[in-house]
């Protein structure tokens, strides 16, 4: 066989055979309900680029303690991951932070984040006063939003509460979710909740009052005991998914009887057939995919631009740390350090015998940032830590640095919208979908649960046909 001939893998005849394309947690997540939906005898194969499974998930181990690269937490108010965590076995090792605040660092000075906002924006002004003047712009009586309509968080909250309550409160919490702008971030995207409460008043702060609950003195969020890599690696071996690492998928084609990929090395291709696809790749591959497919759907996933961040992890012998979980600071502060994770505190897992610190860094448009190397990298997180924190920090006994280019999709506004189109272009081409932090939320909870949407419209599809 020429090296350019691909070799071809076929499915089993009778047996439906599935390919879900990225093994990030929204892959795995896709393969585990596929499985659960289509039976044993379902192919599921996985084809991932890299040689590990887990995408922006990875445990490390550190100082002797399994420590996260990336994500760090699951969001526990929403079900989907801790469900997961649940259904594959780890009920048990779901564990939950301590009860530490996280602080601002304003002027060199660490302050306590205020109560009763969400994402930084008041219900009642009197509740930031401390920190930020937010002074209600008087309303015309009018509902903020129609329907359907959409506006950045920048210009929601500059219009409405003022500059300091957006630069202050607002841009440090979502600069810790999304490295993003807050001018090209997407109210209906980032806060969905807030945008249909939008719909209905015409004061930004009486509608977060409305959607605001009370706390339920539930923890919010969860990791799991040894790392979320166990996530990861028991949600695609309860998927019983043929796990195909270091391939790159390539090209897609579909055919009369289903779909046919391209994957693998340039020089040395292989062909494989499948029934459906569930495509869980960031947006720009998925474009590159989709782009010979159905140009539309890869119009609006190429428009998804994104952050790229670093994080520095400190390991201490003996460090005194402020009785929190960490720090957000903002970007008018002027430092390279955005946020920083008091990791032993936080995550009482961890033990106290030594001190982990995790420093994030990279906003939006910082990306030259991960062109420094590591020890220079390192050596300003340190020094702008220690500023932070007021003192003169110890040498670390150990250091680590981890860069992410492409880290997070930024949603601007309307989409939404395009996500719908996207699917709506796709929806005429039989038994493929599109999941994942590209299109349906950043979080670990949003992928799982954009994982499952993608596995139960094919499976819902696969059924059908074969009744
Ligand atoms: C530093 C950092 C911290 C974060 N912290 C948190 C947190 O604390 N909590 C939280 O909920 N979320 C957090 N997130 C966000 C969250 O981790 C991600 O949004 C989520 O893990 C993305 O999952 P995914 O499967 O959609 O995509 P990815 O994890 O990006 O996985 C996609 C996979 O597709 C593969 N791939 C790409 N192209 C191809 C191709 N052509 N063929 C085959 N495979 C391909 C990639 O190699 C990758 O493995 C964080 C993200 C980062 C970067």
């Amino acid at each position: 066989m020429s090296p350019m001939t691909p070799a071809r893998v076929t499915g089993t005849p009778g047996r439906t055979r599935v390919l879900v394309v990225g093994g990030g947690i929204t892959g795995v997540a896709a393969a585990h309900r596929l499985r659960e939906r289509l039976g044993p005898d379902a192919e599921i194969i996985i084809a991932e680029q890299s040689m590990r499974l887990g995408g922006k998930i990875r445990t490390v181990e550190f100082a002797g303690r399994p420590v996260e690269t990336g994500a760090e937490s699951l969001l526990a108010a929403r079900p989907e991951a801790i469900g997961l965590a649940r259904d594959v076995g780890l009920g048990d090792a779901i564990v939950h932070p301590a009860a530490l605040k996280p602080a601002l660092s304003l002027g060199g000075e660490l302050v306590d984040f205020p109560a009763g906002h969400m994402m930084g924006i008041p219900g009642d002004p009197a509740d930031v006063a401390a920190i930020a003047n937010a002074k209600e712009r008087p309303d015309n009586g009018m509902a903020i939003l129609e329907p359907g309509a959409d506006m950045s968080v920048g210009a929601l909250v500059r219009e409405r509460l003022g500059d300091e309550v957006l630069d202050r409160l607002v841009a440090p919490m979502l600069a810790g979710v999304y490295a993003g702008d807050v001018d090209r971030l997407s109210v209906r995207a980032v806060m969905p909740q807030l945008a249909a409460a939008l719909e209905r008043h015409a004061r930004l702060t009486e509608a977060v009052a409305e959607i605001k609950r009370p706390s339920t003195g539930k923890p919010v969020f969860a990791t799991i005991d040894g790392g979320l890599d166990r996530l990861v690696t028991a949600t695609s071996a309860a998927s019983r998914a043929e796990i195909r690492l270091g391939m790159t998928v390539r090209e897609l084609r579909q055919t009369p009887e289903g779909w046919e990929v391209i994957a693998g090395p340039v020089p040395d291709p292989i062909k494989i057939t499948a029934d459906a696809l569930v495509i869980a790749v960031p947006a720009s591959p998925a474009a590159d995919l989709l782009r010979s497919v159905e140009p539309q759907a890869a119009a609006a996933l190429s428009g998804v631009a994104y952050a790229s961040v670093a994080l520095a992890a400190f390991a201490f012998d003996k460090v005194e740390l402020p009785q929190r979980s960490g720090f957000l600071t903002p970007a008018s502060e002027g430092k390279t350090v955005k946020a920083a994770t008091f990791a032993s505190q936080k995550w009482p897992r961890l033990g106290r015998r030594r001190q982990i610190v995790r420093v994030s860094m990279g906003r939006l448009g910082e990306e030259a940032l991960l062109q420094y190397d590591d020890a220079t990298l390192a050596k300003t997180a340190l020094r702008e830590l220690g500023e932070h924190l007021g003192q003169r920090l110890p040498e670390p006994v150990e250091q680590r640095v981890d860069r992410w280019g492409g880290a997070l999709p930024q949603y601007a506004p309307g989409h939404l919208t395009r996500v719908a189109a996207a699917r709506e272009a796709l929806a005429s081409h039989r038994r493929i979908a599109i999941a994942g932090a590209a299109v349906d939320g950043v979080g670990i909870a949003a992928c799982v649960a954009s994982g499952q949407a993608a596995a139960e419209d094919i499976a819902e599809q696969i059924i059908a046909d074969s009744k």
